[in-house]
């Protein structure tokens, strides 16, 4: 009836529990209230510090959750980092959500275990007997649907259930399974975005950004359907045809053109990337020096040892490494002297006032700056007006890309571009692209 780790009501003295309060009939004005509770950024902290740190912040999880409990209330772990709490006496979604408030409190205090103070969060899911079920497996699993709805939008919050959120799954359920039959139904497209030489003014290089077309002329961008691909594993298929298609398309450009391709952080936990890329470029035939895989930060934060492992495998092999979206994500700035980047792409927010306002310029200054010290070659993203593109140049920044310069068009357009020779971005200057 107990776990053995936190000595809590575990699972199935949970549903005992639960059953007999379900027996009694909650009403609407005095519902059975079922809170879903999984800890945020539990998963590094085992990662990091091994499991004994990781037991520990579970068992001050617990009693910190009991804290907020009323006498009638039920607090049980399910396993992992997954809480149930069931809660009776609350009777509006204000009262539930100070509840939820109090809870979020004690678990965003630091934790300290192993002379180390660590910080946690948690994300809620709420459903009600008898508003949103009766039966107990309904309940707990509208309560699922909640969390999972709650973590997708960020984590660190409380979400109630609504009946939408199901049919929303429904709906993922259906994307999943066209996305997994987009490679053999052969509807990925890439399209590419020209890369510039800032030093030369000329197009040297094209960034591959994919595309799918389940049926045309729906054309499904990267934002919309690669974190689906993540969670579901689908992206290691689908970035091995990226690759490949990348690979083949760049050996019809001038000898001295590369391509980047972008890898997703997945990517580097599940199966070896390396060999993957090796494999694609000896198939291929196109040699190592033309390939580069743009990253996000983020990479660096999870299983950093790993991570530096695989990205030596890759420079090994030849290939450009190049942080991409450079300083939007979470990482700090360390990680450029451990990870063997060579280059680094600001991200596009950099260049939202620049280059008037003062304060955008000098924090684009002191990233070009930075990027040098660490002997990387600096890209800024989101090039989008003659201004920007002449100012970069002035305060040398080694590269560009953006709207300005070209948007990102499909693969048989690229070619003929580049068969045009229209690749100087001194032809541009004065006509927006
Ligand atoms: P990213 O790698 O940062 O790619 C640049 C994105 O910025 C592209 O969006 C591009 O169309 C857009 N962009 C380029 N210039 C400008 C500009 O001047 N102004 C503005 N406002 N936007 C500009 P897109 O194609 O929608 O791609 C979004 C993201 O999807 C990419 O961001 C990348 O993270 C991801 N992605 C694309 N293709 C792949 C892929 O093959 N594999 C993986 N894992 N991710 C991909
Ligand atoms: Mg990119
Ligand atoms: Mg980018």
């Amino acid at each position: 009836q107990h776990d053995v780790l936190t000595g809590l009501p575990n699972r199935h003295r949970m549903n005992e529990f639960l059953s007999g309060k379900l027996q009694a009939q909650p009403t609407v004005a005095q519902p059975l209230v079922m809170l879903s509770v999984d800890l945020d950024h539990f998963k590094p902290i085992n990662d990091l510090y091994g499991h004994a740190a990781g037991d520990q912040v579970l068992n001050q999880v617990s009693q910190r959750l009991s804290l907020c409990l009323g006498a009638e209330d039920l607090l049980s772990r399910q396993g992992g980092d997954e809480f149930i709490l069931l809660l009776s006496g609350l009777s509006t979604p204000e009262e539930i959500e100070a509840r939820c408030e109090c809870l979020m409190d004690e678990i965003r205090k630091p934790f300290h275990v192993a002379d180390q103070l660590m910080h946690i969060g948690a994300s809620i899911g709420i459903a009600r007997a008898p508003q949103d079920a009766f039966q107990p497996e309904d309940l707990l699993r509208m309560a699922d649907i909640a969390l999972y709805q709650s973590k997708n939008l960020g984590r660190n919050r409380w979400v109630f259930y609504s009946p939408e959120m199901s049919e929303q799954l429904v709906q993922r359920r259906e994307m999943e399974r066209a996305l997994s039959q987009a490679v053999v139904r052969n509807e990925l497209r890439l399209f590419y975005q020209p890369r510039y030489s800032l030093h030369s003014g000329r197009m040297d290089g094209a960034e591959a950004l994919l595309r799918w077309q389940p049926s045309p002329p729906a054309l499904v961008m990267p934002d919309s359907f690669i974190p689906l691909a993540e969670e579901t594993g689908l992206i290691i298929p689908i970035s091995d045809w990226v690759l490949q298609r990348a690979c083949r398309d760049a050996l019809s450009w001038p000898k001295n053109f590369y391509v980047s391709v972008n890898i997703s952080p997945v990517e580097f936990c599940r199966g070896d990337l390396a060999e993957r890329v090796a494999a694609v470029l000896q198939m291929t035939g196109l040699p190592a020096e033309r390939l580069e895989l743009e990253i996000t930060e983020n990479v660096t934060l999870e299983k950093p040892d790993k991570v530096l492992l695989i990205m030596q495998r890759l420079k090994a092999i030849g290939v450009r490494l190049t942080v991409d979206d450079f300083g939007s994500g979470y990482a700090s700035l360390g990680y450029l002297k451990t990870f063997p980047f060579d280059g680094l792409k600001m991200d596009r927010s950099y260049m939202k006032d620049f280059p008037h306002s003062q304060q955008a310029h000098s924090i684009v200054n002191g990233i070009i700056g930075l990027g040098k010290a660490f002997s990387l070659l600096i890209t800024a993203e989101g090039i989008e007006n003659a201004e920007q593109f002449a100012e970069l140049q002035a305060i040398a920044c080694d590269e560009g890309q953006g709207y300005y310069l070209g948007r990102p068009i499909p693969a048989a357009d690229f070619a003929r571009l580049l068969e045009r020779g229209t690749t100087q971005a001194s032809d541009k200057t004065g006509q927006p692209g």
